[in-house]
């Protein structure tokens, strides 16, 4: 394990649970004092007592990062204990609705928007002020939703959009004052473990191999690339968005036969049978382009 940030302080927004407790761990495991801020209280204390019982220097913030004055106190909070910020990492989010641009609400879209997307604006407004003393870095977790989507995720989607824009203009803004700015995008995190309690993992073989590198991520793949842009091993890099997702989003995904069998044979353990699925998906397909041929022949076309 490196020990990148000795003496250094760092900010991680939604740090109680999930991807931003893996964060906050290896940052705080690296030598940072970290400062978790996050609305989760009893996720946030169990989680700043964990870090403190490894001998490491943690503090929790009860903050919502939407609301601007809670924003400009937690910031502030932070400075005063640790006399610096050196690495904000925005990563608190809340998820999509899942349902038709039709169903969802404005209220939805704004509480989306508003977490997403203005928390890591109002974040970075208020770190800018003492982290511009000494340079740093803001790195903002988006996802790859921000890149490509599935039906129903219109919110979720433009707030992490907006999220890698927000990211190439604060970095050039902030050049000048040597903060770097960076947007990591993940794909399919399981956060079950750094749930408070943990979790069981539920996902199948299909979950993990349908992943060019062979599964599903976990949040440590993000915490440790997360670590690297934060240190200056990476200070050549701003502005830009680094996705991490296993593969998924080099893999060209066209439905045909053979996925279909491959799919059932991951998710059956069966090849015998996936393969008799294969083979009445080609009969029935063979069976419609003749009965379309002998209709054009009727009709003449
Ligand atoms: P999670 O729900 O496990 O954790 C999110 C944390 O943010 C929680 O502790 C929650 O209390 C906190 N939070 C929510 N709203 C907040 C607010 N207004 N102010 C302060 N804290 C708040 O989520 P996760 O899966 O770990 O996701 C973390 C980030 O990664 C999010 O931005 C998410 O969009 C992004 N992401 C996750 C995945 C994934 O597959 N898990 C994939 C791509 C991107």
């Amino acid at each position: 394990m490196y020990n990148r940030f000795t003496g250094k302080t760092c900010i991680v927004t939604g740090g109680a649970r999930g991807i931003g407790a893996a964060i906050a761990t290896r940052l705080a495991l690296e030598g940072c004092n970290t400062a978790i801020i996050d609305i989760d209280e009893e996720a946030g204390r169990i989680r700043e007592n964990e870090l403190i019982s490894k001998g490491f220097k943690a503090v929790f913030i009860k903050a919502d990062v939407s609301i601007e004055h809670d924003v400009m106190k937690a910031v502030e909070y932070v400075f005063n204990k640790y006399n610096s910020i050196d690495v904000l990492v925005n990563n608190a989010g809340i998820g999509f609705t899942g349902r038709s641009i039709e169903e969802q609400t404005l209220e939805e879209w704004n509480r989306i928007i508003s977490v997403n997307l203005t928390g890591p604006y109002l974040m970075s407004k208020h770190a800018v002020k003492y982290m511009k003393k000494k340079g740093g870095v803001i790195i903002n977790i988006a996802s790859t939703r921000a890149l490509q989507s599935e039906p129903n995720t219109e919110p979720y989607s433009a707030s992490k959009g907006g999220l890698v824009a927000l990211t190439h203009s604060l970095a050039v803004s902030l050049a000048p004052y040597r903060i770097r700015v960076l947007t990591v995008s993940p794909g399919w995190i399981d956060t079950s473990m750094w749930q408070v309690p943990p979790r069981i993992p539920s996902l199948t073989r299909l979950d993990h191999l349908q992943h060019p590198a062979g599964r599903v991520g976990r949040p440590e793949d993000v915490a440790s690339l997360v670590a690297y842009l934060a240190s200056d091993e990476a200070e050549w890099m701003t502005g830009v968005n680094i996705i991490i997702d296993g593969g998924m989003i080099t893999k060209m995904i066209y439905i045909d036969e053979n996925i279909i069998e491959d799919s059932i044979a991951l998710l059956t353990g069966d090849r015998e049978f996936s393969t008799m699925v294969k083979k009445l998906i080609m009969e029935a397909k063979n069976n419609m382009e003749s009965a379309k041929s002998k209709l054009r022949s009727i009709m003449n076309l």
